[in-house]
């Protein structure tokens, strides 16, 4: 058993002044129950709570952390920069350089915007796909996260699914009127609308590996059968990548299943741990953003100087200083323990592996769109993940939520992960 003194008392208290104590739904817990740690401190592959209590973090702050908790070359640089400010709101010369190392590296953007959250990026991303196509309805997949704006917010995953809710209070009918949506991994749910709608539709947005009902990838051949769909049309395909963005594949889920994407939407890792989103794609289309053209968005902390060389130490990182391979052959041990000891316990479960993301689903079926997620045995889930949790291990506190592997994650974090994996899965 965990002693949780400290983060109980700072949960109850949290409660007082913050709905669900929390700034952010998944956090507090809810579908697992218990209490959430409170965390004093990041170190490496590891988080520290309140209580002194030590975990081996497979949640990563939701991803962006590829580097790790504090890892040194992200802390020297935000040393290096606060003594010079935290926010000019003018110009600053890490912009120009986190502008070109993001073309570099994802060669489909050839122009990009910084904001501040995957949120913003989304959102704004679909304004200028709509302001560039003159159309009004967007397609996005059921059980796809695009960030919490009104109009995304239709049969979303992430904590809008882990809490259940069909849609939110406080979206207006009309606000959704345009949205429409299909079935992920079903490029004939795709043409439907399309031949419903010809000519109507501004763009198709997709998590190109779907991150937030669990880990689904796509099946060969889904993201190519978008590209058509949507040139045929004339209509946009949105990648949205804030969560696979440099994760993936240092160059994304665009690289990794080479598709080019007219935009793409990014967020999470391009922080390194700071508030960053940003969305870039073909210079025809990005030069219709304002002030170059006439699609307004605007930001007062965008590109702040302590976000961009957090970023850019992080990208930097992964690509000077990483070996992808290492990574993989990281997460490809920690899925072959896993399995052997669900196995060994009798325990059905469905895994997915892209990168350094992965999924494990309490389900016999394969998992590949939202309704098999969520036919997955979620109480299973909760006790599973507080077996973990007590000895040590943290996981993402839903079902349908993905797990994250950081550069600072070795052998010794592997295996003592499988080993508590062995015993949480014979407590089942
Ligand atoms: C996390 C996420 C978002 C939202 O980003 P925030 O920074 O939380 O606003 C959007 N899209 C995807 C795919 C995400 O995983």
């Amino acid at each position: 058993m965990l002693n949780q003194t400290q983060s109980a008392a700072l949960f109850q208290k949290a409660q007082q002044t913050m709905p669900g104590g929390v700034n952010s739904p998944v956090r507090a817990f809810q579908s697992v129950g218990g209490t959430p740690p409170f965390i004093a401190k990041g170190e490496g592959a590891y988080m520290i709570d309140v209580d002194g209590n030590r975990y081996i973090d497979y949640v990563l702050s939701w991803g962006p952390l590829i580097r790790g908790h504090a890892h040194p070359a992200v802390v020297a640089a935000l040393r290096e920069a606060v003594g010079r400010g935290t926010s000019y709101g003018a110009p600053n010369p890490y912009e120009v350089e986190m502008a070109q190392l993001v073309t570099e590296m994802m060669p489909t953007i050839e122009m990009v915007r910084m904001v501040n959250s995957g949120t913003e990026a989304t959102m704004s991303v679909l304004r200028l796909a709509r302001a560039f196509t003159g159309r009004d309805k967007i397609i996005k997949f059921k059980g796809n996260y695009h960030g919490h704006a009104d109009f995304l917010l239709v049969e979303a995953g992430s904590g809008v699914a882990t809490l259940g809710l069909p849609n939110s209070p406080g979206v207006p009918a009309a606000t959704v009127a345009h949205t429409l949506s299909a079935i992920y991994n079903d490029a004939d749910s795709v043409q439907a609308l399309f031949d419903q709608f010809p000519g109507e539709i501004a763009a198709v947005i997709v998590e190109p590996v779907a991150g937030n009902m669990g880990l689904v990838p796509p099946q060969p051949g889904f993201l190519q059968a978008l590209r058509t769909i949507t040139a045929n049309d004339g209509a946009l395909l949105i990648f949205d990548e804030v969560m696979t963005g440099f994760r993936v594949h240092p160059g994304g889920a665009q690289t990794l299943y080479n598709i080019q994407p007219d935009l793409t939407a990014l967020g999470k890792v391009i922080g390194g741990g700071l508030p960053v989103g940003a969305y870039g794609g073909r210079r025809d289309i990005m030069q219709m953003v304002a002030p170059s053209g006439s699609m307004y968005q605007a930001g007062t902390l965008s590109g702040n100087p302590l976000a961009m060389v957090a970023g850019l130490a992080t990208l930097r990182g992964i690509r000077d200083e990483t070996t992808w391979d290492d990574l993989h052959t990281a997460g490809i041990k920690l899925d072959a323990g896993i399995k052997a000891a669900a196995a060994k316990a009798s325990i059905p479960i469905y895994q997915t592996r892209v990168g350094t993301m992965q999924g494990l689903f309490f389900s016999e079926q394969p998992v590949t769109n939202y309704a098999t997620a969520k036919q997955c045995d979620t109480e299973r889930f909760g006790r599973f993940f507080h077996a973990m949790l007590a000895q040590g291990i943290y996981l993402a506190p839903s079902q349908f939520e993905g797990g994250f592997l950081s550069t600072e994650h070795g052998d010794t974090e592997i295996e003592r992960t499988i080993a508590a994996a062995e015993k949480a899965f014979a407590m089942l």
